[in-house]
């Protein structure tokens, strides 16, 4: 049974990642940060459906937290065959607004921690000759967003870093890739008015706001493809075409 570790679980994308894959049947672990009570009930809703799944409490902007949590999965599991680098957040604030402290927490914790988590998970990968490694990073980092410059910085650094790995980590068959979605349906686009929603909307050929399930449809098809590395993948209804 294969294992996957899934940080930033507990809500939103993450959460519908990692409750599909246990209930696919993959070993799953759950990293949240701050919702413990939400990743809790996940872990309770699903063990009722006779589904076994591992939470675990770091903080991905910090190494040695990282550090605990691939421990942990590698004593659970042995193996972490996917990782999926999910967690992120996010700020809208003008350019000459952000602030140091604000520059820092969105690079640290969106960009610093896919650095930390694929370093700690790579021995167990390179030793294994085989990993999937997903990075969620946005259609921002593609394109660039106004008024959220330190998030798409962040977001183009992970797909720099996707395309860098995979050439480097090939031949030790760990194929490394992005999921850059659109504007999906989660509590970080709670910000988002009625009327924005419906514009986004209008301008997506597929003529609709993306959900959860379709970044895990995604995320399914890496894990099962075996030929795909170093790729920037957009799932985005058509809203950014290049
Ligand atoms: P969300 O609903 O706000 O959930 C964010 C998740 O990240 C939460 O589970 C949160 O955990 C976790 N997280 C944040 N900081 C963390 C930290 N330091 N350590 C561990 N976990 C942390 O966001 P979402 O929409 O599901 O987004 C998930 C990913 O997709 C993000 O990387 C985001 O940038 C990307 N994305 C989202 C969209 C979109 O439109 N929603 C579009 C493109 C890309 P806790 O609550 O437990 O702290």
């Amino acid at each position: 049974m294969k294992t996957v570790l899934v940080t930033g679980g507990s809500r939103g994308i993450g959460k519908c990642i990692a409750e599909s894959l246990a209930k696919d049947g993959y070993n799953v672990v759950l990293n949240y940060n701050k919702s413990a009570e939400k990743a809790k009930q996940i872990k309770k809703d699903l063990e009722e459906k006779g589904i076994n799944i591992e939470i675990y409490k770091a903080d991905v902007s910090k190494r040695e937290e990282v550090k605990k949590l691939v421990k942990f999965t590698l004593n659970k599991f042995k193996n972490i065959d996917i990782l999926i680098n999910n967690a992120g957040i996010a700020k809208l604030q003008m350019f000459n607004d952000i602030t140091d402290q604000d520059w820092n927490d969105m690079i640290v914790t969106n960009l610093n921690s896919v650095f930390y988590t694929i370093q700690e998970t790579l021995p167990n990968m390179i030793h294994n000759k085989n990993g999937c490694i997903i990075n969620i990073s946005s259609i921002w980092g593609l394109v660039g967003a106004s008024c959220e410059v330190a998030y798409s910085v962040s977001k183009a650094g992970i797909d720099g870093m996707t395309k860098s790995l995979a050439k480097e980590l090939g031949l030790s068959n760990i194929r490394v890739n992005s999921i850059a979605p659109g504007v999906i349906d989660t509590e970080m686009n709670s910000n988002l008015d009625n009327a924005i929603k419906e514009e986004i909307k209008n301008e997506t050929p597929l003529n609709r706001i993306g959900k959860p399930i379709d970044i895990y449809r995604c995320v399914k098809w890496l894990i099962e493809d075996e030929f795909t590395t170093g790729q920037i993948i957009s799932p985005n209804g058509g809203y950014v075409i290049l």
